[in-house]
């Protein structure tokens, strides 16, 4: 036993400085940002490349960008048997954290580094995959690299242009990659028993209740609004208040009622991210108003109710203060459920490394998201330090959680049943 502990210690320390050194690799000085396709994320990607073949295995990059290592199975298994998939991407938000993403890349690499040393291999193929896109950042679409993967990468999207007005199709061309190769970047469902991704919680859930690790049951599904409120401007010294049509105040009153419905139900969260009165100024009285909704649940049913509560006390409300609302629906996306036998095996690697298990929803999304299109797909959430804060330079994770999730993502391997 003791062997293996010094074993997920070498993986932790491995983990936490290889973390400090891909973030040498950044656009920005004294921050940390990569988005997709530029000089530093392809020198991120070779980095990883280098650390998958020293780890022993064999790595290929697809059109999409995506680095991909592969550790055969042992002598003597089935030919073309299903690979146990994991990984994460590797490109980040700006002025980001070191973790979130690179983590489940890094993690799963120093573990597969150790099997190496020793020789160990099984009766399945395992495949790391560094997604070279999710976080949306460059070009305004989301999970680049897992679409591509998934089969569901959306084309339109390489119309789009980034901020120098480059073409995504220019850019990919640019780089080497041939934007109209991406449809084969895609994996045959028949290659891939399950994925499973290891990630920081990005929230204070395991924070706050003093646990390294947690066994995501569901990736959020999400509902957002653009709301625009039209009343009548006036002067804050002249109209009574009982003649007013302010469109802040029936704003205040939709937030405070979102905040209300939304609390006191596990796994259901409202945010109004956005809360503007345009050319506001003190002595006016606010005749327009401009506000965003972001409904969240684990349970499509959950959020799906909350949302037609909020949607009718909007008509309330506006109707009350003679308020006109225009509400426009700018994104949906259904839950994303983790697979009960995945979560189990998770549970059964936690509960044998002697902790707790805890079972907690993700309200953020996750290029596990994609993969569930071609696979079961799981995900191993890691605490993090500072509340719990994330896409922020403060995003900050321990060397004894890394060796934790190493000793957690170790046992699921050796013990995985397809
Ligand atoms: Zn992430």
């Amino acid at each position: 036993m003791k062997d293996a502990s010094e074993q997920y210690q070498r993986c932790a320390r491995e983990v936490m400085q290889r973390a400090d050194d891909l973030a040498v690799h950044t656009e920005g000085s004294g921050v940390l940002t990569r988005t997709y396709l530029t000089p530093m994320h392809h020198a991120a990607a070779q980095q990883l490349s280098a650390w998958m073949t020293e780890a022993g295995m064999q790595v290929r990059r697809d059109d999409a960008g995506n680095v991909i290592g592969r550790y055969e199975a042992e002598a003597g298994s089935p030919l073309g048997a299903p690979a146990l998939v994991t990984g994460s991407h590797f490109d980040t938000v700006r002025n980001a954290g070191k973790y979130d993403g690179n983590l489940g890349i890094l993690l799963p690499i120093s573990c597969i580094a150790a099997w190496h040393r020793m020789g160990k291999r099984f009766p399945f193929p395992i495949e790391v995959i560094g997604f070279a896109e999710e976080e949306g950042v460059r070009f305004k679409a989301t999970l680049l690299g897992s679409r591509a993967i998934a089969g569901t990468f959306d084309g339109k999207v390489l119309a789009n242009l980034d901020e120098h007005g480059s073409s995504m199709r220019q850019v990919m061309q640019e780089a080497g990659f041939n934007p109209d190769r991406i449809a084969a970047a895609a994996w045959r469902p028949e290659a891939v028993s399950a994925f499973v991704e290891v990630h920081i919680e990005q929230g204070p859930l395991l924070l706050n209740e003093n646990l390294a690790v947690g066994v995501v049951t569901a990736i959020s599904g999400a509902t957002r609004f653009m709301a625009e409120l039209q009343g009548l401007a006036g002067h804050a010294g002249t109209v009574p208040m009982h003649m007013r049509r302010d469109a802040a105040m029936a704003a205040a009153e939709i937030g405070l009622y979102i905040e209300q419905r939304c609390s006191g139900q596990p796994g259901l969260v409202g945010t109004m991210g956005i809360l503007e009165v345009p050319n506001g100024a003190a002595n006016v009285v606010p005749g327009s108003a401009r506000f965003s909704i972001d409904i969240r649940a684990e349970q499509d049913a959950v959020r799906i109710a909350a949302v037609e509560d909020v949607v009718a006390e909007i008509q309330r409300i506006c109707s009350k203060r003679d308020v006109q609302i225009e509400l426009r629906k700018t994104h949906e996306a259904s839950s994303v459920a983790c697979a009960d036998q995945l979560q189990t095996q998770l549970a059964q690697a936690i509960a044998s490394s002697g902790l707790p298990v805890r079972h907690l929803p993700s309200g953020a999304g996750h290029d596990a998201m994609a993969i569930a299109a071609i696979a079961d797909v799981a995900m191993l959430f890691v605490r993090c330090g500072n509340g719990g804060i994330s896409h922020h330079p403060d995003e900050i994770m321990t060397e004894e959680d890394a060796a934790t999730a190493a000793q957690v993502f170790t046992r699921f391997v050796e013990n995985f049943v397809a």
